[in-house]
């Protein structure tokens, strides 16, 4: 398959619940698709009709800015109807279970639910329990698949082989640093880049790093991610950086470094670090940043910086996700 060509086949899977379920040809599949969109979005009516007559429910409950704008905009961009609903405005803050709430919604025969849950596991318990389609928006400290899914499509885009069927981020160094243990995207990306070629740094205080990480995706993990507790070490030759917020909302207990001056003197990214990256090095970063924490303004607003870039392949990537899953056997992109 080429890019910029619509899907040739139905996808192999009913709901998104996170990397881990999908191979590299699917991946590919949504990034061709995506492709596509990306196109549609840079126009000046920024409307298909493919979802026309399908619901869109966006079941948020936590906080969100990138992830549900861009559901919203993607299932608008399709023609889909779009319901956003968020935990605190809802009947949870009644006492509702995530389960009850679901089933009511089921009820008014929606096709797709997107959902970002702070408990791990919450979409997958949902997915088999309702007949719509499941997309997990994050959940915990679990995944996060359409973040990993917009990230490998940036760096596709910028870095990587766009020809090569299901290698297209063969040879690339990308370093992940930040909360490793605590973030969902860490884990997404560990699967998706490794699934794609690449090989994977990880980099944290060992506070921040959980135990055999580099195994979570078995053999194909194991062989392609290395630890690292020292960030010039991570980042040196590196193609990509990646940088990830501490979070702190998930954190109980005692903090895990002494103060955020401490954190960004060995592990921020500044014009000095980023200086052991390959020259042509690209900088990352899923928002929302920490500035003067784990990046400078200097950096993240730098010419090597494709934070942006990311936000906008964001709406294009849902926009694939919710016609693989939402229009089901439908034709292909009416673009
Ligand atoms: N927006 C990303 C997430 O929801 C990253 C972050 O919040 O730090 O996981």
């Amino acid at each position: 398959m080429t890019m910029n060509q619509p899907a040739q086949r139905p996808f192999r899977h009913r709901h998104l619940l996170g990397i881990r379920e999908l191979d590299a040809a699917d991946i590919i599949q949504v990034i061709d698709l995506a492709d596509t969109f990306m196109a549609i979005n840079e126009r000046a009516i920024k409307k298909v009709p493919t979802l026309r007559g399908r619901t869109v429910l966006n079941l948020f409950f936590e906080n969100s800015t990138r992830t549900r704008v861009s559901f919203e905009l993607a299932a608008k961009r399709m023609s889909a109807d779009a319901v956003n609903i968020s935990g605190g405005g809802s009947s949870r803050s009644k006492g509702e279970t995530i389960l009850d709430t679901v089933r009511n919604l089921q009820a008014m025969n929606p096709d797709v639910i997107v959902v970002r849950h702070s408990s791990s596991g919450a979409p997958e318990m949902l997915s088999r329990r309702i007949d719509a389609a499941i997309v997990n928006a994050g959940d915990g400290t679990h995944e996060h698949p359409t973040q990993a899914l917009l990230d490998c499509a940036t760096i596709r885009r910028h870095k990587g082989d766009p020809t090569s069927v299901d290698n297209c981020l063969r040879g690339l160094e990308v370093a992940i640093v930040g909360d490793i243990d605590h973030s969902r995207v860490a884990r997404s990306n560990v699967l998706a880049l490794c699934k794609l070629g690449a090989r994977v740094r990880l980099c944290a205080p060992a506070t921040m790093m959980p135990f055999g990480i580099e195994h979570i995706g078995g053999d194909e993990t194991r062989e392609r991610v290395t630890v690292h507790h020292r960030l010039e070490t991570a980042l040196e030759g590196a193609d990509v950086i990646m940088m990830l917020r501490i979070q702190n909302e998930r954190l109980s207990g005692p903090s895990l470094f002494a103060n955020n001056r401490e954190y960004s003197r060995y592990f921020g990214l500044s014009t000095r670090t980023v200086s052991y990256a390959k020259p042509d090095a690209i900088i990352m970063h899923p928002g929302p940043i920490n500035r003067g924490v784990e990046m400078m303004p200097e950096v993240a607003d730098g010419d090597r910086s494709v934070i942006l870039d990311q936000v906008t392949y964001g709406v294009a990537i849902r926009m694939a996700v919710l016609y693989l899953l939402g229009a089901a056997h439908g034709t292909g992109p009416e673009a």
